[in-house]
């Protein structure tokens, strides 16, 4: 074992903010306000990112899950409605829509990118499909120019899961404004995490932002409370967290632009081992985003063992498409398969990536990957299992 030991989540996520956070909680708690909850430090991160991004509304929620909920139900998703989404990804791309009793149908992933194919996704579509929800994955961005088109031509809603994405640009438009609504997670290892749960809604539909308005806080519209003109959740944000969210903010740049470099140098120094039981992510900026490193091994098993040995800690997801768990299979057709979903999942690896980790762990990650593969004797080509 060369170096220090790499772990995959970074260990001092906040340590950075250590002394400011505490400051926050003592000026949240006696701030004579006494307010907890969407006050005027969640309305000020909302502009905040409305403006950074060109939204025309952010509603700060509970979670990347119940901003998903809230989206499709302002979308008009109901009950017996069809939703399109990936068959790789995570859960609440399944449980969203059948949280108003909606049904996922489930799309096969695109070989390389592994996010929904825009060609299998239409070929499910049917006279009760509602909507569209392709989700980006790890570090690229889904086919959005190509899911716009398909939900013009379907006359289908357009709900766009970003919560990874946050920061990333296809084309000049960022990613969470591709949809008609997107979302953004802020749960801890997310770009722009934070120390606890909370999301958000962005659109470019004011009417749409107002719908999810009432919703996340039990129907009611801002500054009438006991009226309830929808039934709601409660999807509220908290004030303690949008000051910290103000203060993380304007590192916010910074901190991508690390995980950018990171994605890029990890593409440089693994790319070349293509065609050799290993495939990473496509090369390039446009579309990208700096969240999680995956990349395809043949030899999965060994390669996480291998990488172990040397000190770096992988994490394996998704190691199973959504319709092989017990919660969605009995959503899914009967013998129904999503060849290029299973097979990505029986060979996704992902690699340590966050603004801490130094240049020379960089470099010991990427150096005990090329290990593995030239060393193993499978090394000479399998072909089939590589190109797209
Ligand atoms: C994290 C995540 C969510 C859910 O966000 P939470 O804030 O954890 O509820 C939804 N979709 C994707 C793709 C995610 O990665």
């Amino acid at each position: 074992m060369t170096g220090s030991t790499v772990p995959f989540f970074s260990p001092r996520l906040f340590e950075e903010d250590r002394e400011t956070v505490l400051r926050l909680v003592h000026a949240t708690g006696t701030d004579p306000g006494q307010r907890f909850i969407l006050g005027a430090h969640t309305r000020a991160l909302e502009e905040r990112l409305a403006e950074s991004l060109g939204a025309a509304d952010v509603v700060a929620c509970g979670s990347g899950t119940s901003g998903l909920t809230m989206a499709l139900a302002a979308l008009g998703v109901r009950a017996g409605d069809e939703v399109v989404v990936p068959a790789l990804g995570c859960a609440p791309l399944a449980s969203a829509p059948l949280a108003l009793g909606a049904v996922p149908v489930f799309a096969d992933v695109d070989p390389v990118t592994l996010t929904m194919d825009p060609a299998d996704a239409e070929a499910r579509i049917t006279p009760r499909t509602r909507a569209l929800v392709p989700a980006h994955l790890f570090s690229t961005m889904a086919d959005m120019p190509r899911f716009v088109a398909l939900a013009r031509r379907h006359g289908l809603r357009l709900l766009e899961d970003s919560a990874v994405a946050q920061g990333a640009v296809l084309r000049g438009t960022p990613a969470g404004l591709w949809g008609e609504a997107g979302v953004f997670s802020f749960v801890q290892v997310k770009t722009f995490g934070m120390p606890g749960e909370g999301g958000a809604v962005v659109t470019s539909d004011p009417e749409l932002g107002r719908r999810v308005r009432l919703a996340r806080n039990h129907g009611q519209a801002e500054g009438e409370r006991f009226t309830h003109r929808v039934v709601g959740h409660n999807s509220r944000f908290d004030e303690l967290q949008a000051r910290i969210q103000l203060h993380r903010l304007p590192g916010l740049a910074d901190r991508l632009a690390r995980r950018m470099a990171i994605v890029e140098r990890y593409g440089e120094l693994l790319a070349p081992l293509a065609g050799r039981g290993l495939l990473v992510p496509p090369p390039g900026r446009d579309g990208r985003c700096g969240y999680v490193y995956t990349v395809l091994a043949d030899e999965r098993e060994a390669l996480v063992q291998a990488l172990r040995a040397e000190g770096v800690e992988p994490h394996v997801y998704y190691p199973r498409p959504l319709p092989r768990h017990a919660a969605f299979a009995p959503y899914a057709p009967r013998g129904a398969r999503w060849p290029r979903a299973e097979s990505a999942a029986a060979r996704m690896v992902s690699l340590p990536l966050y603004p801490g980790l130094t240049d020379a762990q960089v470099e010991q990650v990427a150096a005990a990957v090329r290990q593995f593969v030239e060393r193993s004797p499978l090394a000479p080509r399998r072909p089939e299992a590589t190109t797209p």
